[in-house]
């Protein structure tokens, strides 16, 4: 089955409830039992039993077999949140007095996590690498216990040879985790590259409206049976019935979504390609390691304009269809200026020694009209 079809047709059942189009919102914490031999046996397969809704949940369940069967994954598990299937994750490959390796450009939180959380409370070592599989051997130790990648990274979307990467980490029996949020499983499946888990933030393209935070991880029967009776269980971060029912509506247009994000941004950046005030474009689509192992491009990019920290302001603020907004992913097109917020945190000369271009701006195609997405850029331009 390919996605669109996976996404129509895989994971249900619909004679379980009633021939029902839409599957219901089992919006139940626990579930009863016909006797105590019935209680016998969930209780010898507690992974796959619908007991209590902190572990399993029906409506959960759909999703988690249409987005497992999406990345060419056993199994996966669907979190509260990006960040809970990411540390759930990390946690997963980590004990105490482990060394790690995560590439620089890496989600923030999910650096801070390891540096600023495991780093001090737990003694894990960290190397922060740029991506190349020579640094990674360089750097591993007797103890380096996992590898964790973003391609196409946060900020920057630097990519790393997956498959490399995997071939070498499964030799020295090194687990490996990658952040997919920003190709979706429609554009990238690391785990037919040899990777151990994908995670999403499935707040972005899964869900893809905008209205609910949410994560998953994807990986072997093996592996997620442990997290589940390891971190999700432990860490109580479940997805509730009626957000996992609220994805599996967004989900149903995913490829369709992302054509669109796809086609919409290629026609802005050849508008802001050719244009006098936009010194640079960060977007992966000619890098040799994405043509490799991608099968398309998202809409989340970055330009570097011709202005100082003022000018950034202005342009965001003279924008009508981009919102200004974090995250990104939805239907709606969203811009943002990361000197705002690094202003406040670095001084200038820090900045600038950080190459960080004060006109950076970092820009989301929705799903509106991306002719309109340009006049609305062109008239932002315009005043800056
Ligand atoms: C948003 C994001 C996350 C975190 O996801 P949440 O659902 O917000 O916790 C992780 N990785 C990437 C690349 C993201 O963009």
């Amino acid at each position: 089955m390919r996605p669109s079809t996976i996404i129509a047709h895989h994971g249900e059942d619909r004679k379980d409830y009633h021939g029902a189009v839409v599957p219901p919102i089992f919006q139940n914490s626990l579930f009863t039992f016909e006797n105590a031999d019935a209680i016998d046996h969930a209780f010898s397969n507690v992974e796959d039993a619908y007991i209590y809704t902190r572990g399993n949940n029906p409506t959960v369940t759909i999703l988690e077999e249409k987005v497992a069967a999406l990345e060419h994954g056993e199994a996966c598990k669907f979190f509260s949140s990006g960040m809970s299937a990411i540390s759930s994750a990390i946690l997963h490959f980590v004990n105490a007095g482990d060394h790690v390796i995560c590439i620089d450009s890496v989600y923030g939180p999910t650096s801070n996590f390891l540096s600023e959380y495991l780093g001090k409370k737990f003694k894990i070592e960290i190397d922060f690498i740029k991506g190349g599989l020579d640094e990674i051997i360089e750097k591993t130790r007797h103890n380096t216990s996992l590898i964790y990648l973003e391609s196409p990274s946060s900020g920057i979307y630097a990519c790393q040879d997956l498959k490399a990467i995997a071939d070498y980490a499964r030799d020295k029996g090194i687990g490996t985790v990658v952040d997919n949020t920003w190709a979706s499983p429609i554009f990238q499946n690391p785990l037919k590259l040899g990777i151990d888990i994908v995670v999403h933030s499935a707040s972005k393209y899964l869900c893809g409206h905008s209205d609910v935070v949410a994560g998953c991880a994807v990986s072997s029967r093996k592996i997620i049976k442990e997290m589940f009776m390891g971190e999700h269980q432990f860490l109580g971060s479940k997805i509730s019935p009626f957000e996992a029912w609220l994805i599996l509506r967004g989900l149903r247009t995913l490829p369709i979504r992302m054509e669109r994000h796809q086609s919409s941004t290629r026609k802005v950046l050849d508008y802001l390609g050719s244009h006098p005030k936009v010194l640079e474009i960060l977007y992966p689509d000619k890098d040799p390691i994405a043509l490799k192992q991608m099968k398309g491009f998202s809409g989340l990019f970055s330009v570097v304009l011709d202005t100082d920290g003022q000018g950034a302001r202005d342009f965001i603020d003279c924008l009508n269809y981009f919102s200004i907004g974090f995250s990104w992913g939805g239907f709606e097109s969203l811009a943002y200026a990361p000197i705002i917020s690094l202003s406040k945190e670095l001084p200038p000369d820090k900045l600038k020694a950080a190459g960080i271009h004060p006109g950076l701006i970092r820009l989301f195609a929705g799903l509106e009209d991306p002719e309109d997405l340009i006049e609305d850029l062109k008239q932002a331009l315009d005043k800056i």
